[in-house]
């Protein structure tokens, strides 16, 4: 890391309460950059932005509530002058066969993972713009391979890839778009499913596989710390150990 050879950058992220939000914050903090932590649980992102200080804030902000994105833009700009990375973080992996009829947690995923992200571009796409920024999309390996089980986690994600692709072609020189696709990384996610057998299948496949949020949090930091000339479009990146 290149301490403060980013300084006077500012990182808005999504989901910054814990897992790969909250290591990237710490990443890019060490970088150089002032962040912006948004999440739901505003005690989390308030103590990490304590925490980090130099300039760091923390913006209670749901994804799925344009208003809270609106007002949430409002203060970047007015207190840290506008973002120059926006990386869409905030998700969540409620697995279970389609066929369990999970309805409102198979459309929690699309309005958190999909539209929550669509959302908070829009919301931030001006200050992107503004001096030539940068859009991290936080995807999976569940974006490039679907399987039985994660049929609406995976629509998310093949649907972020696609979005993310298009918005690469249509942004494109003024804004990079920088697509992270992780497999098994232990944080809070795997904690959230409901579906009993599915759960305990995947915390097993986590506990033997996973790797940390930091080993995430470095490249999305290596991603934006490139010349802007320089576009790192898509990332895939699995524990050496996992399969699929
Ligand atoms: P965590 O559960 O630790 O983090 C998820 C984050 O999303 C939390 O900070 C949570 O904050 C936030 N979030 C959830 N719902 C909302 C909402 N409605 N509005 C705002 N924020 C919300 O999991 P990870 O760090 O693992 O997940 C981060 C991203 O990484 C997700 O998009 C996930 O799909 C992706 N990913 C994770 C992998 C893994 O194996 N862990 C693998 C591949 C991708 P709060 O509840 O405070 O609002």
């Amino acid at each position: 890391m290149h301490a403060n050879s980013h300084s006077g950058r500012v990182a808005v992220i999504t989901g910054a309460s814990s897992g790969i939000g909250e290591a990237t914050a710490r990443a890019l903090t060490a970088d150089g950059f002032r962040v912006a932590l948004l999440a739901r649980r505003v005690d989390r992102i308030q103590a990490l932005a304590d925490e980090l200080g130099d300039g760091a804030i923390a913006i209670e902000a749901d994804v799925t509530d344009r208003d809270s994105l609106v007002a949430a833009a409002q203060r970047v700009q007015d207190e840290l002058g506008g973002a120059d990375v926006l990386v869409n973080n905030a998700g969540v992996m409620l697995l279970a066969p389609f066929t369990s009829e999970q309805r409102a947690e198979q459309r929690q995923m699309v309005e958190v993972n999909l539209l929550g992200a669509m959302t908070a571009t829009e919301v931030f796409l001006d200050q992107l713009r503004d001096g030539g920024g940068d859009l991290v999309n936080i995807s999976s390996v569940a974006g490039r391979t679907a399987r039985a089980g994660n049929a609406a986690y995976a629509a998310t994600k093949w649907g972020m890839n696609g979005w993310s692709e298009a918005l690469r072609q249509e942004l494109q020189p003024d804004v990079r778009v920088i697509v992270v696709e992780p497999g098994a990384v232990a944080t809070e996610l795997v904690n959230h499913i409901t579906h009993g057998e599915t759960k305990e299948a995947i915390e097993q496949f986590y506990d033997a596989t996973s790797i940390t949020a930091d080993d995430i949090a470095e490249i999305i930091a290596f991603a934006v710390t490139r010349p802007h000339s320089v576009s790192l479009n898509e990332i895939l990146v699995r524990p050496t150990r996992q399969q699929g």
